[in-house]
């Protein structure tokens, strides 16, 4: 028997072959519109931070009050000792804000999906997923022991035929608001329609859209009105746009009661320090008030789109701070994203498996932290690395 090392080595070959090898950077500054990297400032544009939230002064003081109240750990599980007062204060104020009746807080999103979806449905029943929906889900749709099947993104009419060759008990449709690798939105009115007319249950994960859509950052439900029975199953994160960390799951009373009881990832896990729910406590204020951070971004997304444009770069149909820009080639998309290093510009390079074989993009994040100066010196980039 080979050792595992020299296994192991043999598939990490393999992988840098394919030109697929992952590797870390080692950030020496917090998350900002500059990052240090090397010694090096390095416009970011592939944080996950939309709204510039992630450095906000008073968010980071609402951390060292909590850390002065609550100490650092909450040294057990929500269902033993550590919800605190500060978990139950984020949970009413994140219901209020999704205008859902209840809330529950997850100690990442990935945990959450995991937790939620396995909650839900079991053994006998169904579950339906767009193809493109975030890792996290794809895997909670297979760790269940459910029917889990994948439909075309976003097509009505294929997701209309699994619902209609189904008899299983549970029927759960599970997508992401806004697709994280592309940034469109999901057609949610018309999914709704079409899982209840089939006595499908609606899932939706929004961690791209709560803080960026609609009027006070309610998300893909607020900008499309989408009631409580519309999509019963809210899912957001926190780490992205609300600049802390941690995830949530909003919907009815039943809902939230049944995850406490049998979502295991959120029975079996230590609750978030109490600190992170009094920082997200601060965040969700500015995040509902502060209008002038989301119109300053969706103006960026304009500038960023009309000027991509007329470069002659290959943008995808995205509304969102997400604007991909393909490559047709996928070995190319780490040689453009180190070029843009060199630049002083740092962006995602997305290949596959995170994405389908000949679709490897640059995935570039826009944050109402940035300026349209800073926008346009990552235009001039893109042009002169020829991407
Ligand atoms: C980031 C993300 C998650 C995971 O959330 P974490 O809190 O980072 O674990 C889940 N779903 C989508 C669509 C995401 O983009």
């Amino acid at each position: 028997m080979k050792s595992l090392d020299a296994t192991l080595q043999a598939a990490l070959d393999e992988r840098r072959q394919q030109h697929l090898y992952r590797q870390r950077v080692n950030v020496a500054s917090g998350c900002g519109p500059a990052l240090g990297v090397n010694g090096q400032s390095l416009l970011n544009f592939c944080s996950n931070d939309y709204l510039g939230l992630a450095g906000h002064p008073d968010i980071a003081a609402a951390l060292k009050a909590g850390v002065d109240a609550y100490g650092t750990g909450s040294g057990a599980s929500h269902l033993i000792s550590g919800h605190s007062v500060a978990h139950q204060r984020l949970e009413e104020q994140l219901a209020e804000f999704t205008g859902r009746p209840r809330a529950l807080l997850f100690s990442t999103g990935y945990m959450a999906n995991l937790g939620v979806i396995n909650a839900l449905v079991g053994r006998h029943d169904l579950v339906l997923q767009d193809q493109l929906n975030h890792a996290s889900l794809l895997d909670g749709g297979r760790l269940t022991r459910a029917d889990f099947r994948r439909y075309k993104h976003s097509s009505l009419s294929h997701l209309q035929w699994l619902l209609e060759r189904s008899s299983a008990r549970r029927k759960l449709v599970v997508t992401d608001g806004v697709f994280s690798m592309d940034g469109d939105l999901a057609p949610l009115v018309k999914i709704s329609a079409l899982a209840s007319e089939h006595n499908a249950w609606l899932m939706v994960d929004d961690a791209h859209g709560v803080g960026v859509l609609g009027a006070t950052g309610g998300g893909i439900v607020e900008q499309q009105n989408l009631s409580l029975p519309q999509v019963p199953i809210l899912m957001g994160t926190l780490g992205k746009s609300f600049g802390t960390f941690g995830a949530f799951v909003a919907g009815s009373e039943a809902l939230i009661e049944t995850l406490i009881q049998f979502a295991r990832s959120y029975i079996y896990t230590t609750a978030l320090p109490p600190s992170i729910a009094c920082a997200t406590s601060a965040s969700l204020k500015i995040v509902a008030q502060e209008h002038w951070r989301r119109d300053h971004l969706c103006a960026l997304i304009a500038r960023f789109r009309e000027g991509a444009q007329h470069i002659g770069l290959h943008l995808m149909a995205s509304t969102t701070p997400i604007q991909p820009v393909l490559i047709n080639d996928d070995q190319r998309v780490n040689e453009i994203s180190q070029l843009l290093r060199a630049k002083g510009i740092m962006v995602g390079a997305i290949r596959p498996p995170t994405v389908p074989e000949g679709s490897g993009r640059l995935r570039i994040c826009l944050s109402a932290a940035h300026s349209e100066q800073q926008v346009d010196q990552l235009l001039e980039a893109l042009e002169s690395v020829g991407a």
